[in-house]
């Protein structure tokens, strides 16, 4: 990380090297390999599923306990290539929400059969554009992968399906303050889990209950692995870490989008799918210990992991706790890393905070 870079932390080091693999959707397991060999050494058992899904379990320090699911996501959104044409420029299928109306004149990645392809988005100069500022469609948008034909582009190991992501790599804002990356939705929120693993390890605390810290794959295109990991794991409460959308920056109405700042810590998700217990628990323990916690509300659906591991099986106590976020889906995401610090003194918190007799669900 450029501020960094030289003999940086181990955890800094990790969290670039995480940053810099590429795991758009459906594509996570290089990503997941490196998450899980971090989290190791603080964890008792590492497993993965048959879609990628990786999780590591703390165990609790009695048999018999409840489990508690920390959910992440390993994926990013990307773009996949559609067609070929005769000349070897490529169009592409969205994977997740990309945003096509920033996705011109950017550097991408391909992950190609034979390695790495790398190829820009073409941007037709202003001056010669019919458009004038309108975002292109998406079958407008093309990749130039310097390539004169579809042979030379199949000769560099591309061929329809295969996918990539933008190139852009972190960047440290104001001297370590504000991390910029694409990504961070949600690379930096499996960090936050590794990073709280890593504290309880070193504090040496054995929880009462056993915790599975989870980074889930395929979030971006609805929040699938997290609903197949919470049907395979029955956990008795589950909190969701995802990206939300910072309101401080320019332009932002606040009375439409709410109040989410950066720097002034996670924000906590208040509405139906999100359980007054378990959000009970978080506010309290924020306020005992001073970290800064902001709320936000949804009205139905969270559009997190959330939505999917609360209706789990006969229903799941969750709620969806996030890190605020500027310019979410492009290649500028950006974060302050204070903020990330306030998630993992909360985990870390909550956790400590569980006795075996704790139990969120509703009762009459
Ligand atoms: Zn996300």
């Amino acid at each position: 990380m450029t501020d960094d870079a030289l003999n940086p932390a181990p955890e800094l080091q990790f969290l670039e090297d995480y940053l810099n693999t590429p795991a758009p959707t459906g594509l996570e397991m290089d990503a997941q390999r490196l998450w899980a060999a971090y989290i190791r050494p603080f964890t008792d058992e590492q497993h993965c599923d048959a879609y990628g899904s990786t999780w590591a379990l703390l165990r609790a320090e009695k048999e018999d306990a409840p489990t508690l699911m920390l959910d992440a996501h390993a994926d990013e959104i990307g773009f996949s290539i559609r067609y070929i044409d005769d000349n070897g420029f490529v169009r592409v299928e969205r994977v997740g929400g990309s945003d096509v109306a920033i996705a011109r004149g950017r550097r991408i990645r391909f992950l190609g059969a034979d390695g790495d392809v790398f190829g820009i988005t073409g941007n037709t100069a202003i001056h010669i554009r019919d458009d004038g500022d309108k975002a292109p469609k998406l079958w407008d948008l093309y990749v130039d992968l310097g390539c004169d034909s579809r042979e030379e582009v199949e000769a560099l190991g591309l061929r329809v399906g295969d996918v990539g992501v933008y190139c852009d790599g972190p960047l440290m804002l104001n001297e370590g303050r504000r991390l910029v990356c694409r990504a961070l939705d949600d690379r930096l929120c499996g960090y936050i889990l590794a990073e709280t693993a890593r504290r309880l390890h070193e504090q040496k605390i054995r929880p009462a209950w056993n915790i599975v810290f989870a980074n889930t794959v395929q979030e971006e295109i609805g929040c699938v692995g997290a609903g197949m990991l919470a049907f395979r794991l029955q956990p008795d409460a589950a909190i969701c870490l995802d990206v939300t959308h910072a309101t401080d920056s320019p332009g932002l109405d606040k009375g439409r989008y709410g109040d989410v700042r950066l720097g002034k810590g996670g924000c906590l998700a208040f509405g139906p799918v999100c359980h007054p217990n378990l959000n009970a628990r978080l506010e309290l323990l924020a306020d005992k210990h001073g970290i800064p916690l902001q709320r936000e509300t949804t009205g139905r659906a969270t559009g997190t992991n959330t939505d999917q591991v609360y209706r789990s099986r006969g229903g799941v106590p969750a709620t969806c706790f996030s890190l605020p976020l500027r310019y979410m889906h492009s290649p500028v995401e950006t974060a302050d890393m204070a903020d990330v610090q306030a998630c993992i003194d909360l985990l870390t918190a909550f956790i400590t905070a569980l006795s075996a007799e704790d139990d969120f669900r509703h009762k009459l």
